[in-house]
């Protein structure tokens, strides 16, 4: 795979600082039952990386200690971590929103019986890929079969109540096939509302548009195509300095499958840790981890930034939870 930091580390990216922290971005390893094409994780079968017993206890200690309302599990497939199931017990008795970035396919894998129920007892919002609504595109970035099985796992979500009750938030996550921005979030989510009800009776609380990162598998295609530098342009020519206001990493930590801390999911997959900043705004050099956090305040800490942030701020905005504004 071909590295992009060296193509992104030299920005006029703008600073920026942490906000109050209010959700923890947790990701559980590398594990994956698929291995789609435009993964930023580079996640799939044969990847073996986990979160230990003793990181998802310091992740529960640092939720409790800093008072932050929302766990966002994500991985590969958090489902195929061993302590998954008792991190969302645990958070969920704590009083914590729990959200579970679920593949969709996962929930019929072998060995998952069970999984859809339990997320709906304990009341975990999913936010499930599902880059398309037409069978080809799909398949094409996830895999020979993921949209037949991906419609199978929402009708079976569906059947308890994910989409329909308040209670149990069903998201779907949109993002482009190729190097192009995505289209305007409400437009498309009236597209995705009447083919997946019309054509398979599934419904589904909103959908959420984000942009592809070129970084890991997707920027590296991208390098082998000719195509990074276009592309790159096109996020700097779309940047929208509203968006700054609102990009995720102001109010979100996000942690590896070994507790070291990164600004967002996407500077931890490109080795760009959470470094202390000085009163001056200059950063250290130690990588900190979550036991570190205890002792210190990230209130108004600097994030370290790169040009890869502009994938963030370009047009309507880019962040975990959608479109921005
Ligand atoms: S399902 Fe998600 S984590 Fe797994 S390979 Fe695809 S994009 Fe990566
Ligand atoms: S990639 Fe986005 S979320 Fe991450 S540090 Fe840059 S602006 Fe923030």
């Amino acid at each position: 795979m071909r590295a992009t930091l060296p193509l992104l580390k030299a920005t006029d990216f703008p600073p920026l600082r942490r906000r109050a922290v209010d959700t923890l971005q947790v990701n559980l390893g590398y594990t994956c039952n698929q291995s789609c094409l435009h993964c930023h994780v580079n996640a799939g079968p044969n990847r073996t990386e986990q979160m230990d017993r003793a990181n998802v206890d310091a992740v529960l200690d640092v939720l409790v200690a800093k008072d932050i309302g929302t766990l966002d599990l994500t991985g590969g497939a958090p489902e195929l971590n061993p302590h998954f199931r008792d991190l969302v017990r645990e958070a969920r008795a704590r009083g914590v929103r729990v959200i579970d970035r679920c593949n969709l396919t996962i929930l019929l894998e072998p060995g998952q019986d069970g999984l859809a129920e339990f997320l709906a007892a304990q009341q975990v919002e999913i936010v499930a890929s599902l880059p398309c609504y037409a069978q080809a595109n799909v398949d094409h970035q996830r895999g020979e079969g993921v949209f037949e099985k991906s419609i199978r796992a929402l009708q079976t979500l569906n059947a308890l109540g994910y989409g329909c009750e308040d209670r149990l938030p069903l998201s779907l996550v949109y993002n482009p096939q190729g190097p192009t921005l995505p289209p305007p979030q409400a437009a498309l989510e009236a597209d995705y509302r009447r083919r997946l009800g019309e054509d398979f009776g599934v419904v589904f609380t909103r959908l959420l548009v984000l942009a592809n990162m070129p970084i890991a598998r997707f920027g590296s295609t991208l390098i082998s195509k000719g195509q990074f530098h276009e592309y790159l342009a096109t996020l700097r020519g779309a940047h929208r300095p509203d968006n700054l206001e609102q990009v995720m990493c102001r109010t979100l930590v996000s942690v590896d499958w070994q507790g070291f801390l990164y600004d967002c999911d996407f500077n931890q997959m490109l080795g760009m840790p959470l470094r202390e900043g000085d009163a001056h705004g200059r950063l250290g050099h130690g990588r900190l981890h979550l036991s570190d956090w205890l002792e210190l305040d990230l209130t108004d800490n600097p994030i370290v930034v790169a040009d890869h942030c502009y994938g963030c701020t370009a047009g309507q905005g880019s962040s975990c939870g959608g479109a921005l504004g």
